[in-house]
């Protein structure tokens, strides 16, 4: 048995924990802030998350939480018509084998706070990991208080801003110009609980969908800087501008993300989640990423040679979140085009085979490390290693 040390509370290092307490190993977790919890709203959870989600025996909680969509429909949001969609039904299901969940992000955070408690994770607050020294086969945590926790690896999972990843990687977040404003009401008569819905405007999108089995309606905004939220959203069809009293003004979040890094363990230190592969939210993934991390990790760990086990993790996941980080980006430069960009994206969208999964197979389907079994990933792995 392994003693594994978590830093940070997120949805990402519970999942961590989470997986890692499942598969044995004694599990500690250090969260900077003096409780547990998320700020924000809804989270859309792709079937690359969810199958993983049942696998770990949490999906039917998520589910019982949040809302299975049908529909994830694309709209122009200044003539309101609708460019494309993704029916998100059986044949989606089938095809990916679990489901398309939307759920409030305090409600998946609370299902695996739970279940790490379950499992016997020991989960300590208000202590910040300032940092980590790693030295043959054990890393040392320094906290903020004069703290020092010692195991056999220190997962960093300390979001966005990580102070840990600096340790591995110089650089800083890089800021996309955008800013989104959220926000929660109760569910209006005349909005359809079947569909996650998208409009792509002129430097702005805005992206509806219910939550808690369609009690509640959830909004984001995203536009470009410079602008107040009315402004931005001037000469959109009524249905945007309707939901626009319902958002949040007192505080927007800024949309940032990070070069990739390849560099993603130092001796016995690893990033995770957010730490790792901050990304524009376009493709509505830091959070799926950040679970498959932690069960690629707890794949990899389940021998017990942490050293072969975190080369294999970063082999694996390093290039995978790239291409999720860079992807993002360019779905954000289509959304939100104007002039002759916008009837050529238009045009696109409206003539797409709305059968066909060409975009969505690499990141859902079955050909991602996520679908195989912890027996097979190593196996997989130490032969890629050996290679
Ligand atoms: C507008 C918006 C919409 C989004 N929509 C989606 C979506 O639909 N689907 C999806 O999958 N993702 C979505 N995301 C992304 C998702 O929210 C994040 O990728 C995910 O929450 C990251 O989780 P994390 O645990 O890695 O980091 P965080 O949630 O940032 O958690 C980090 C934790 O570490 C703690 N911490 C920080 N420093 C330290 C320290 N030194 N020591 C100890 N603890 C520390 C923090 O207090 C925090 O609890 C969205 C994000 C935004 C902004």
């Amino acid at each position: 048995m392994s003693e594994v040390l978590v830093a940070g509370g997120g949805i990402g290092g519970l999942a961590a924990a989470f997986t890692q307490a499942r598969a044995g190993h004694r599990v500690r977790l250090l969260e900077r802030a003096q409780e547990f919890g998320e700020v924000g709203a809804g989270l859309q959870l792709g079937p690359n998350a969810t199958r993983l989600l049942a696998g770990w025996g949490l999906l039917d909680r998520v589910i019982a939480a949040g809302v299975l969509p049908e529909r994830l429909v694309f709209r122009d949001a200044l003539t309101g018509e609708e460019l494309t969609d993704l029916p998100l039904g059986e044949d989606f299901q089938d095809r990916y084998g679990a489901p398309y969940v939307v759920v409030h992000r305090s409600d998946l955070h609370g299902i695996l706070l739970e279940a790490c408690r379950a499992a016997g994770v020991d989960l300590v607050r208000g202590t910040g990991v300032e940092r980590v020294e790693t030295r043959g086969e054990r890393a040392t945590a320094y906290c903020a208080g004069g703290a020092v926790h010692d195991g056999d690896v220190v997962i960093a999972a300390d979001g966005l801003q990580s102070g840990l990843r600096g340790q591995l990687v110089a650089d800083e977040p890089l800021d996309s110009g955008f800013i989104a404003h959220r926000g929660t009401c109760p569910l209006p008569d005349d909005f359809d609980t079947t569909e996650v819905v998208a409009w792509f405007g002129p430097d702005c999108h805005f992206v509806q969908y219910a939550l808690r089995g369609g009690k509640l309606l959830n909004q984001v905004a995203v536009f470009r800087r410079g602008r107040d939220l009315d402004s931005a959203y001037e000469g959109c069809c009524e249905q945007v501008q309707k939901g626009l009293p319902y958002l949040w003004r007192d505080r927007n979040w800024p949309m940032l993300d990070r070069e990739p890094a390849r560099t993603w363990v130092r001796g016995r230190l690893a990033l995770l989640g957010d730490a790792a592969h901050p990304m524009l939210q376009y493709l509505a993934q830091g959070a799926c990423q950040a679970l498959e991390d932690a069960h690629e990790l707890a794949a990899q760990a389940a021998g017990g040679d942490w050293d072969r086990a975190l080369a294999a993790y970063q082999e694996i996941r390093a290039p995978r979140t790239a291409r999720v980080q860079a992807t993002a980006r360019l779905w954000g430069d289509i959304w939100h085009v104007d002039g002759v960009g916008r009837i050529l994206r238009n045009e696109l969208f409206q003539t797409r085979d709305r059968s066909s999964y060409v975009y969505t197979d690499w990141l859902y389907g079955e050909t991602t490390v996520t679908t195989r079994s912890a027996a097979a990933d190593s196996t997989a792995t130490a032969s890629a290693v050996r290679r």
